[in-house]
């Protein structure tokens, strides 16, 4: 009687409300030792939803804008880096753009960012005078220090690795896409820091960098970031987060459009999408089992079978097997008792019930032999449920 009300009340219940994930739990890959998710796995979480700009180029619904064209913006994002008495002049906010003339020194942003996705855009003056690294210097400090040089080079040969979209130093854009100068040139950079631990290079960091949407920098190794007429160690510390600088070179320079977006951290840096450590998979796992269990609280008899069944399948714990095969055992001896009639209205979750265990014999989570396997597989032949 008592297996036969945990039938009757799953049945109710799944007609009443059928789960988002019934039937997809258990269908790619199983997490393993170094993926927490399973492959296509429907618990996990949907990516967060950012609203794009109506027109490419412009701030996304989760950047912070750093310069929108008006003084406000310019003072409540930057700060000079010299003090005003240290300094010959002062960037300033003027029709939508931001100047910087020589003397006023570098503008850092007073926020400090990380790992990055960095919109800007700067012009020249059409007709600039100076020649090599003279003409229209600037550049874009990336936290930590290292420099995506600003400078026009449209027609102006310089030392390649020094020209617009260089990573100053390090290496030379793959192509100068510049547009006259004049106009606005845009950059989108794509900034992953360096990250070194006692000694120990991690991940060495890298530069995407985008030049009027032609791209110039493909995830370029920082090979411990460069500077004028020096090579770092790949072993360089740079600081877990860190202000974005303007450069003042002595060359007049204008930028707008300015914003900036974290990126999600790698797995060397906490990050748990991707393929990541054995340590962090097993804390992830057993985060993830944790909240699916919890989840199952609200649930009652085939669906409450089926989270529980869920949940081990991300920790494998012994325990969480022992009422998986509680439950399990519970509902398969209800099923025995039914006609063949009430049994036709199990095919669905003995369906699932079945792909479910199937799965998990097939990633050895569970034994190969399980009585109440075999037994559903009996009840399902009995039933013609097997005929193709
Ligand atoms: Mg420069």
């Amino acid at each position: 009687m008592k297996f036969q009300s945990l039938v009757l009340s799953a049945t109710v219940l799944s007609l009443a409300s059928a789960s988002v994930f019934a039937g997809n739990a258990f269908y790619g890959d199983a997490p393993d030792a170094n993926h927490p998710w399973a492959v296509h796995d429907q618990n996990r979480p949907q990516p967060p939803r950012v609203e794009p700009a109506a027109t490419v180029g412009d701030a996304p619904s989760d950047a912070v804008v750093l310069f929108d064209g008006t003084t406000e913006s310019f003072q409540r994002n930057w700060q000079h880096v010299q003090a005003k008495d240290e300094r010959k002049a002062d960037w300033t906010a003027q029709e939508g753009h931001l100047l910087g003339v020589g003397g006023a020194g570098y503008i850092e942003t007073q926020a400090q960012f990380s790992d990055c996705q960095l919109h800007i855009e700067w012009s020249h003056e059409m007709q600039l005078p100076g020649t090599g690294q003279g003409r229209g210097n600037s550049g874009v400090f990336l936290p930590g220090g290292i420099e995506v040089q600003v400078l026009d080079n449209y027609n102006n040969p310089t030392y390649a690795d020094g020209t617009a979209g260089a990573v100053y130093g390090v290496m030379p854009p793959a192509a100068n896409a510049l547009r006259a100068p004049g106009r606005w040139q845009s950059y989108d950079i794509i900034y992953r820091r360096p990250i070194v631990k006692d000694g120990v290079v991690l991940d060495e960091g890298s530069m995407t960098v985008l030049v009027n949407g032609v791209v110039v920098q493909d995830s370029t190794p920082l090979d411990g970031g460069g500077g004028w007429r020096e090579r770092k160690a790949v072993t360089t510390v740079y600081p877990e987060q860190d202000r974005i600088r303007l450069q003042d070179h002595g060359n007049p320079v204008r930028y707008r459009n300015v914003w900036v977006r974290s990126l999600r951290p790698r797995p060397v840096d906490g990050g748990t999408d991707g393929r990541i450590s054995a340590e962090a998979t097993t804390a992830k796992r057993a985060e993830i089992a944790a909240e699916v269990r919890a989840s199952a609280a609200d649930l009652l008899g085939c669906d409450r079978m089926m989270r529980i069944l869920e949940a081990y399948m991300y920790d494998n714990d012994p325990a969480a097997w022992s009422e998986c095969d509680a439950l399990v055992s519970a509902y398969v001896a209800g099923l025995q008792v039914l006609s063949s009639d009430e049994l036709e209205k199990q095919r669905h979750p003995v369906t699932q019930l079945r792909n479910a265990l199937t799965f998990l014999q097939r990633f050895s989570m569970i034994p190969k032999t399980y009585a109440p396997e075999q037994e559903l597989k009996d009840l399902a032949g009995q039933q013609g449920w097997l005929k193709k």
